[in-house]
């Protein structure tokens, strides 16, 4: 086993267990602070942590190809980050590599909202009639896959080393989380913080049921990205229903086999 693979599978251990650490402590807090003890939560998160068995595989295995394609890109000084000003400079690298990859999530993002074949699969993870944390494992198999193999795609344009990876997971991982609580932020914590990164409250709007609000918000770590590409909205709580307009039955949205069928069923857009 060569130094880079145990690495990688170190790696796969403490980012597993930093994710579940995460989303475990949020949803205690949801239950806690909300005093949500209904069957219903328990329900909800129990099929949604079902996802959890059908992304694992699919993400071990291609995060070594993400692996791969990294160690080949820095064999070869390979990448675009290369021919950005001041890279050599530590601070330069890390952040603006930071800054790119995160505009590849809102690329990504935007495409699988925007291709029919592509959002059959990412309505799944819209198709949730409650927002909570658990929502953020609520993902399509097929869109594991998808989003796995762009960011082979990124990492190969961008070349970063398996540090920025590393660092902008970490992030990526409390920021998705975090803006899948059922809390919001104070409208006033909710400007400021939102004016650069994407809030409970503005990952919300993206989950309304209906557009244009569904095709607003689509940042990943950032906002920054919404407001310059003209994505960028904001709706109260009282106004926010969660959920597809095309797919707003509890019987097909609340069951595990049911959920992992829409992507192949006909699609009808509203
Ligand atoms: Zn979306
Ligand atoms: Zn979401």
């Amino acid at each position: 086993m060569t130094v880079q693979s145990t690495l990688s599978r170190y790696q796969d251990i403490v980012q597993l267990a930093y994710f579940a650490i995460i989303i475990i402590s949020l949803w205690m807090c949801e239950v806690f602070f909300t005093a949500d003890l209904a069957p219903a939560k328990f329900k909800h998160t129990s099929v949604n942590l079902l996802f959890i068995f059908t992304a694992l595989p699919i993400q071990l295995v291609m995060v070594s190809f993400v692996l791969m394609i990294t160690v080949w890109t820095n064999l070869h000084h390979w990448g675009l980050i290369h021919y950005l000003p001041y890279s050599k400079n530590a601070w330069v690298y890390y952040i603006s590599l930071f800054i790119l990859m995160d505009l590849c999530e809102y690329v990504y993002h935007v495409i699988m909202h925007k291709l029919d074949f592509l959002w059959k699969f990412h309505l799944v993870h819209h198709s949730d009639l409650r927002v909570d944390v658990s929502t953020t494992i609520r993902e399509h198999p097929g869109e594991t896959f998808v989003r796995m193999a762009f960011q082979m795609l990124w990492v190969f344009l961008l070349g970063p080393v398996a540090a920025v990876i590393v660092l902008r997971q970490t992030v990526q991982t409390f920021s998705n989380i975090a803006a899948h609580t059922t809390f919001r932020l104070p409208a006033r914590a909710n400007k400021i913080i939102g004016l650069i990164f994407i809030t409970p409250n503005l990952h919300q709007v993206h989950h309304h049921y209906q557009l244009p609000y569904t095709d607003r918000n689509y940042g990943d770590v950032l906002s920054v990205w919404d407001r310059l590409f003209g994505t960028y909205a904001e709706l109260e709580k009282k106004d926010t229903v969660y959920g597809v307009d095309t797919h707003m039955e509890p019987l097909r949205n609340g069951r595990f086999f049911n959920i992992l069928k829409i992507p192949f069923q006909k699609l009808v857009r509203k």
